[in-house]
């Protein structure tokens, strides 16, 4: 199936299909995660050389003391699309993720969802497609990268990473040690070579892609401007939030910065730090050969990653194309469909025991 084709058949059934926990999972496994990482970047650049067609609004979001949850919608104007999200740094401690998802794509011509799906593991692959598309575009040529946050997102990272643009050497560091010991566990048969770090400046040692996956409601120096050396590509992807960052202001003068949708990315992402006019450059527009990316080997390249809802509705579309003949999905009833579209209420009726 085209790539392009966004088209969605009306469905002659009211049954929505439901991609679980369970049938995300399966589905990973049988694509293989490397080449569903793979298969996600094409989709995801796909829709960014295709930027002009979306509706594009930063997200909107509720937030609270413990965190902020977040709607994220878009529309090529055949299909829409949202995502419903939550980031609760204080999550893990009760035994709860940091960020889970589900979402949805409809049908523009009526209306009607045709998909449903689980998103907390989609989030994570999704997130470190559009990661290692974006170094793909910008990153320097190298094969180590520091991995700096060894949380869910980590191992997503580390091999879209390595897919995608030949990395082989992680260099980890957490401020919990227990996470990097489960990030070098999960990655032992994979063939990379891990390395656990006692600090943040150890790890970015002979590094050319530093990412930083930290979870903290708060303005973080994850890294500080003395670790980050000329020709690296920073990919700053845990401070997504207001009030929320990553990198010392600092390093965002020292380098160019790459951002997904600038109106939300002043809001949430490192560039909050910086004046209304700090300037930046959209991720689509390198992908479509309007601007420059890399221009030189001794430039730093920064892409302030906070996550944007074209990347979700790639997502969703690359799975419901690859559900096709898997047997994956479950019929969910979650459209009422009386005979007579005006007989809701005699639909409810008939309905009674
Ligand atoms: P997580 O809670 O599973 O992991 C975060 C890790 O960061 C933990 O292991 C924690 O110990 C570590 N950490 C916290 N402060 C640190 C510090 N100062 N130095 C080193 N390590 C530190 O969270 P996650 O699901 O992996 O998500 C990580 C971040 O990425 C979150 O902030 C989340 O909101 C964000 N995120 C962004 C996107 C995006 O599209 N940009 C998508 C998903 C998640």
């Amino acid at each position: 199936m085209s790539l392009h084709t966004t088209k969605i058949a009306p469905s002659p059934m009211a049954f929505v299909p439901f991609v679980s926990v369970d049938h995300m999972m399966q589905l990973v496994h049988r694509i293989g995660v490397r080449p569903m990482l793979r298969g996600l970047a094409e989709y995801i650049e796909e829709d960014f050389k295709r930027w002009a067609l979306f509706d594009k609004v930063p997200r909107v979001a509720s937030h609270s003391q413990a965190g902020v949850i977040e709607l994220m919608p878009t529309s090529d104007g055949e299909v829409y699309g949202f995502k419903y999200v939550n980031g609760h740094p204080a999550n893990t401690k009760g035994g709860l993720q940091t960020v889970t998802a589900f979402g949805l794509l409809s049908n523009v011509a009526t209306g009607y969802p045709a998909l449903l799906s689980e998103m907390t593991l989609l989030t994570a692959l999704r997130t470190a497609a559009t990661s290692a598309m974006v170094a793909r575009a910008l990153a320097p040529e190298t094969d180590t990268m520091a991995v700096i946050g060894n949380g869910a997102q980590s191992e997503f990272q580390s091999l879209a990473m390595a897919e995608l643009c030949g990395i082989k050497k992680l260099r980890l560091y957490d401020i919990d040690r227990a996470a990097s010991e489960k990030l070098a566990r999960n990655l032992s048969e994979t063939g990379l070579e891990v390395t656990i770090c006692a600090a943040p400046e150890e790890a970015v040692e002979g590094a050319g892609i530093l990412t930083t996956c930290t979870a903290d409601k708060q303005y973080a120096t994850i890294l500080t401007d003395n670790m980050v050396g000329a020709g690296v590509h920073v990919n700053a992807i845990g401070g997504d939030c207001p009030g929320k960052t990553e990198l010392h202001p600092d390093i965002l003068e020292r380098g160019d910065v790459f951002v997904e949708y600038t109106p939300q990315t002043r809001i949430e992402g490192e560039i909050q730090q910086k004046a209304d006019d700090f300037p930046v450059t959209e991720m689509w527009e390198v992908l479509a050969g309007a601007r420059p990316g890399r221009t030189s080997a001794r430039q730093i390249t920064i892409f302030d990653g906070v996550g944007f809802a074209v990347e979700d509705f790639s997502a969703l579309r690359y799975v419901r194309d690859q559900l096709e003949g898997t047997g994956l999905g479950l019929p969910l009833d979650m459209l009422a469909d009386p005979d007579d579209p005006r007989d809701l209420f005699g639909m409810l009726m008939r309905a009674k025991a």
